[in-house]
């Protein structure tokens, strides 16, 4: 299970930014997760569910904030954020595009509580 994995790995954020600011609990996770990244928020949540419990995050409540596509061009250096799957330059129509946002998951914010 993909998600269990990367919930492993926001935990090893939590429980250093809990060492270092001398937390005893985590209360609030904040998660980015962008929308190309194939993570499915359901699974993710109930990943963190399952992993939170005897953990200093056991009462943390997690929030997931998707993070849509963002394109930039390098034909035209047009950047542009796109809500639907038509990943083609806004500016020039080029198809050739990167993307350069919403492929990835990020823990955001982090609330501590001592
Ligand atoms: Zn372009």
């Amino acid at each position: 299970m993909h998600e269990l994995s990367l919930v492993a790995s926001v935990f090893e954020v939590l429980e250093d930014e809990a060492r270092r600011h001398g937390a005893a609990k985590v209360t609030r996770v904040v998660l980015k997760v962008g929308v190309m990244s194939g993570v499915v928020p359901e699974l993710l949540l109930s990943a963190f569910d399952m992993y939170k419990k005897g953990t200093l995050a056991e009462t943390a409540r997690l929030e997931i904030v998707p993070v849509p596509v963002k394109l930039r061009c390098p034909g035209c250096g047009g950047e542009a954020v796109r809500e639907d799957t038509d990943f083609s330059c806004a500016g020039c129509g080029s198809r050739r595009v990167e993307i350069v946002e919403g492929r990835d998951l990020f823990v955001e914010t982090v609330d501590l509580e001592t």
